[in-house]
């Protein structure tokens, strides 16, 4: 605890009027969890890793659910009782290729920034797709590409009419576990079947009929490229840019204020208007983005939903 020693800031004087961001049907959440100190999963998920022992040539048995290496969860209310259960949605999911068009629709960057913040809480590595190159576009779109890319993120541009950028798309997908998202009509379905035809109806990214602004899905499942590697259907995750992050990690979710943190004055600093604040000090000084701290004040005040 090493801000255990700071003075007690403003914001428990003024009894932190964003305390409250997470009511319960808010916690929805994704988890990295460290297969090291996680015992073995009782309750098997999608994505699980399983050791089977063979009984003949079409039958097996399953004998151990190994550790998962994450896993995308919710908190649901149980039936009879208001205590919440954790639901595994999918096991082992280790990346986002978050999707944005250069133009219809043009892009959103503060969407963007709450899904590069989603990914960082689970520790899922983003993979920032921005579709339909071919079209004309403004130069703000190569700016923000520009601006990702220096904070470390790998930014691909696309289009599925020229086939800009999908070979490497493809092969970043190769062995891993990949969920899609983004707004509607970005592309995202066009670039799935651009990678492996036929891939779109099968992930539920073309039909929205099932789940939709529901909560109560079956689940995820995940379908296995021939390539190599799985693409995640979006079924069970499709609100994920409303998942809530708890408030206290959201700056941790900007990989650029990650220096920062522990540097201001007061050790409960929610960085928005206190006194000595090492982050503001930084946006003053130019070095983090002004649209990027207008994104986290915008998630953190609950503002940007
Ligand atoms: P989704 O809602 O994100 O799955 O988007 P879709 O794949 O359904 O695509 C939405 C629209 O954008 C369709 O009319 C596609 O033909 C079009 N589209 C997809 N990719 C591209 C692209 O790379 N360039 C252009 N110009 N249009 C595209
Ligand atoms: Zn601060």
């Amino acid at each position: 605890e090493a801000n255990a020693a700071k003075p007690v800031g403003k914001t428990q004087q003024r009894n932190n009027k964003y305390a409250n961001q997470t009511s319960t049907e808010r916690v929805e959440r994704i988890e990295k969890r460290d297969s090291t100190e996680n015992a073995p999963p009782t309750r098997l998920s999608v994505g699980d890793y399983v050791k089977i022992r063979k009984l003949d040539e079409t039958t097996g048995l399953i004998e151990e659910i190994l550790p998962r290496k994450s896993e995308l969860s919710r908190m649901d209310a149980g039936s009879t009782s208001k205590k919440l259960i954790q639901q595994t949605l999918l096991a082992n999911l280790n990346q986002v290729v978050v999707v944005f068009a250069t133009a219809q629709p043009e892009p959103h960057f503060g969407l963007l920034d709450r899904y590069l913040t989603i990914c960082e809480s689970a520790q899922l590595s983003p993979i920032i797709c921005i579709n339909k190159a071919d079209l004309e576009h403004k130069s703000q779109i190569d700016d923000g590409a520009h601006l990702y890319s220096l904070l470390g993120y790998r930014v691909i541009f696309t289009s599925t009419q020229t086939e800009q950028g999908i070979d490497e798309l493809r092969d970043l997908l190769k062995e891993h576990t990949t969920l899609f998202t983004g707004p509607s009509g970005v592309g995202k379905s066009s670039l799935v079947n651009a990678i492996e035809p036929g891939m779109a109806i099968r992930t539920g990214l073309v039909s929205d009929v099932t789940g939709k602004g529901k909560h109560t899905t079956t689940g995820s499942q995940l379908y296995p490229l021939s390539i190599g590697g799985w693409l995640a259907d979006s079924a069970g995750i499709r609100a994920l840019a409303a998942w809530n992050i708890p408030p206290e990690e959201l700056a941790w979710c900007f990989v650029e204020f990650r220096p920062y943190l522990g540097e201001c004055l007061y050790g409960d600093c929610i960085h928005i208007d206190e006194d000595g604040c090492a982050i503001r000090q930084a946006l003053t000084d130019g070095i983090i983005n002004e649209h990027r701290y207008r994104s986290y004040v915008r998630i953190y005040t609950g503002e940007e939903r």
